[in-house]
């Protein structure tokens, strides 16, 4: 039996090495791996979330791989997905300075109505830190973007676990969504509860190499 109605589809971008495997490894299984294995592909998550008039919502997330030699097969997850986290590194400047990339491969190959989400990870690193908050603030409001710092590792001086990013990127799909429910959104299903969903095999790995973490249904 379903508890929720609605699926999200959403997606996680931005250059190799800043942290998005990592932020899906907390938010789904809540452990930090301190190495960077480099995700092939594409990789799956989800996690049902509670927005804030308590209605459940079933987020699908797309763990991508930042790197050039699989753009094409991100690009085709952008077109479906409601909602994207578009990740820089607030130690690394070149991550920041290829935001505007993202932004316009997002743009170019997304739904116009999706949602960005700017994240700035590693947020624990303060001694590291090169790009400032008021930085990443203006380049969040220039495209029309919100604007959060977390940490994937631990919380420590009032950042925000990685966490945060997902709700807060639900939440502001699921406010879009409720203003204009006439306007089809792309990525956003309504979920039958007196159909049955199957189920994939979460072992499984595909050929073309996408793996697989918690398939549940088929949305
Ligand atoms: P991806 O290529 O964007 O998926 O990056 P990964 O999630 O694989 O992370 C790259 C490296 O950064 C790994 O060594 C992680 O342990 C590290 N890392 C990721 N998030 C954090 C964080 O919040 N804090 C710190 N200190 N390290 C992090
Ligand atoms: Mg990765």
């Amino acid at each position: 039996m379903t508890t929720h109605k609605l699926v999200f589809k959403t997606i996680l971008v931005g250059d190799s090495g800043v942290g998005k495997s990592s932020m899906l490894l907390r938010f789904t299984d809540n452990k930090f791996n301190p190495s960077h294995d480099l995700t092939i592909g594409v990789e799956f998550g989800s996690i049902v979330i509670n927005v804030e008039d308590k209605t459940p919502i079933k987020l699908t997330i797309w763990d991508t791989a930042g790197q050039e030699t699989f753009k094409s097969i991100t690009r085709s997850y952008y077109r479906s997905a409601a909602g994207v986290l578009l990740c820089f590194d607030i130690t690394n400047r070149k991550s920041f300075a290829n935001i505007h990339t993202w932004v316009h491969e997002v743009r170019e190959y997304g739904p116009t109505n999706s949602i960005i989400l700017l994240v700035g990870t590693k947020a624990d690193l303060i001694n590291h830190r090169v790009v400032s908050t008021e930085e990443a603030l203006k380049v969040a409001e220039e495209y029309g973007m919100n604007y959060i710092e977390v940490s994937s590792k631990t919380n420590v001086y009032g950042s925000k676990f990685s966490n945060e990013a997902f709700i807060q990127l639900t939440q502001e799909i699921y406010n879009n969504f409720k203003n204009d429910m006439k306007n089809n959104q792309v990525g956003i299903t309504l979920v039958d509860p007196n159909r049955h969903y199957g189920s994939i095999d979460p072992t499984r790995t595909d050929p073309d190499k996408l793996k697989y973490k918690n398939i549940c249904c088929g949305i």
